[in-house]
């Protein structure tokens, strides 16, 4: 039998792929970028083992030069450059990664940095320019040659003039249209916004020449514009620097200016992390809410970065809603993409990150409380119920992981106190978890229910949140003590005095309950004597598990 060979339409692939695998167009200069930073990379991974070879890393940059007159966007990189095959192999084969297999090749087993691998990454910059050039000269080569290519159909490729070893890529950029403006690509200021946003921890200099300007004199007020060469990335990502060398000020420049909020954070946490899965890790406690944080509005999620590169703006499978107020990134080399990079290929590694970044959180979070008791306090006014939302959601199921980081109102304290140490100032005859829930804490201080329990010397919390009893509904317990009303029939008192008391008192006035019965038949379902009213005359109480104030709840919801 004869084999067939697939023949592809390249033409209608490669139009296919580049218009459906990225979401957004200036994804292209992130790939741009990454090829150049993976061809100085190839270099440096040569000269180590090249003794003719030096790597000097002042001669290794990237340089991008719009011309607006022109209309063109180069990038240009001091790398490896390409031979006439390679530039025929690796531009003109779709899917063919010179880059993935020079690290095979040269059995690079830390060649994490190379980021290139799927080989299409390239053709993204059809999706901006017409034209593409690209002039390259190979390390080790006296000849450059040049290929060019409209797309899809196909390309050329001549010698051409080139002094220096490496590759210049020419865009020819497309003409606008009515939806799509390609001159944003000729901004200095979009150009430095998209290398900051993707490619800012790039670990060679981007360098840009950018407009700048100055007072014509010590006198005048008028500027004269100059250009000047800037480097645009900030290169060492500063989650790969030790934690000693870091300070405060600096976790908090990073947060700023990564626009994580505008509050000033109460704690970083950075983790570096180096076994099964390696991965680091800057994250943040906000003190205060975003305005839209409990709205639907919000969006939580962490940035992820692929060696350096930006992959995700906000990847929400790395954060559980009820720590969704973390701000931060994680970066790691081990994550297995998609071809767009733009999304994971499988999740077990994110898994595996977000499970240990679970732990920190919650370890950063009592060590907050420990140490810095007023800032967890803020910090649980404005994101406690999140907490609590927390607890109730999952049926308990983050019990473990949340139980000891709430906070309720004591009686006694007069103040938000955990549950670790509502437990251990019970006293010994204690045998619940006293609550209260009302409207504010004045009026739960008010209601006449508190007052038994308040009278045998025991603490009651009080909730003033929706959300506090049904979450404490799901927790049962804590500390194998259990939760209860101060308005529950069983408060595991001794009551011995106060039954004998209401009995007699029950037989004595028997007529008059009858007639109140009577009176507000359908409104109450009996009128007893309370055995817990102290100094109030009369008070209302609920029949089985559900108290007033959740009952209050479950009416206003939307049925
Ligand atoms: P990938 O980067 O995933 O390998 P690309 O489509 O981005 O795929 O690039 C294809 C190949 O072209 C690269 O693997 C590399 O061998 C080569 N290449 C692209 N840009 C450059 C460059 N600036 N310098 C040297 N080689 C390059
Ligand atoms: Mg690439």
């Amino acid at each position: 039998m004869e084999k067939k060979q697939f023949q592809a339409e390249s033409k209608r692939l490669l139009e296919l792929m580049i218009n459906s695998i990225y979401t957004q167009k200036e994804i292209f200069l992130r790939e741009l970028i990454s090829n150049a930073s993976d061809a100085i990379d190839k270099i440096y991974y040569k000269a180590l083992t090249d003794d003719s070879l030096s790597f000097n890393k002042e001669d290794y940059y990237i340089e991008i030069t719009p011309d607006i007159e022109k209309r063109t966007l180069t990038i240009a990189d001091t790398g490896i450059g390409m031979t006439k095959e390679e530039l025929e192999n690796n531009l003109g084969i779709i899917a063919k990664s010179g880059s993935l297999s020079f690290k095979n090749e040269n059995e690079i087993k830390d060649g994490h940095d190379i980021i290139g691998q799927f080989g299409v990454g390239f053709y993204a910059a059809f999706m901006v320019a017409d034209v593409v050039t690209v002039k390259s000269r190979a390390l080790g080569s006296d000849t450059a040659y040049q290929w060019q290519s409209e797309g899809a159909d196909g390309y050329t490729i001549t010698p051409c003039e080139k002094d220096a070893v490496g590759t210049e890529i020419i865009l020819q950029l497309k003409e606008n249209t009515e939806d799509e403006d390609y001159d944003t690509y000729l901004q200095e200021y979009r150009l430095k916004e998209i290398v900051k946003k993707y490619s800012d921890f790039i670990r060679y200099p981007i360098k840009m020449e950018v407009t700048k300007s100055k007072p014509k004199d010590d006198e005048s007020d008028e500027y004269t514009e100059y250009k000047e060469e800037e480097t645009i990335n900030s290169m060492v990502p500063i989650w790969r620097k030790n934690k000693d060398e870091l300070t405060d000020e600096d976790y908090e420049n990073f947060y700023q200016e990564k626009h994580y909020g505008f509050d000033k954070p109460l704690k970083h946490i950075h983790v570096k992390v180096d076994g099964n899965i390696r991965y680091n890790a800057i994250m943040f406690i906000p003190e205060k809410a975003p305005y839209d944080y409990y709205t639907a509005d919000f969006e939580k999620g962490l940035e992820l970065y692929s060696n350096g590169v930006l992959i995700m703006e906000k990847c929400a499978d790395l954060l559980p809603d009820y720590f969704s107020f973390v701000k931060g990134m994680v970066d790691s080399e081990d994550l297995s993409l998609n071809i767009s990079r733009e999304m994971l290929q499988h999740d077990r590694q994110l898994k595996l990150i977000a499970k240990n970044i679970n732990k920190k959180i919650k370890q950063q979070l009592l060590q907050l409380l420990r140490d810095n008791r007023d800032g967890y306090v803020s910090f649980f006014q404005s994101f406690g119920r999140q907490l609590k939302y927390g607890v109730y959601a999952d049926f308990g199921a983050n019990k473990e992981t949340l139980q000891d980081l709430l906070m309720f109102y004591s009686s006694k304290e007069k103040k938000l106190v955990t549950l670790d140490e509502y437990v251990s100032r019970m006293p010994e005859d204690q045998k619940y978890i006293y609550y209260a829930a009302g409207e504010s804490n004045e009026r739960i201080a008010k209601l006449p229910q508190t007052e038994l329990v308040a009278d045998k010397g025991y603490e009651i919390l009080y909730f003033t949140d929706e959300v506090d009893e049904f979450a404490i509904k799901m927790l049962m317990n804590y500390k194998d003590k259990e939760f209860r009303s101060v308005a529950s029939d069983d408060l595991g008192i001794d009551m011995t005095e106060e039954n004998k008391q209401a009995d007699k008192e029950a037989e004595e006035h028997k007529d008059l309950f009858d007639e109140m019965k009577n009176i507000l038949a359908g409104k109450v379902s009996d009128v007893k004597v309370s055995k817990r009213l102290k100094s109030h005359p009369v008070c209302l109480s609920a029949e089985g598990e559900i108290s007033l104030e959740m009952e209050k709840v479950l009416n206003a919801m939307p049925n």
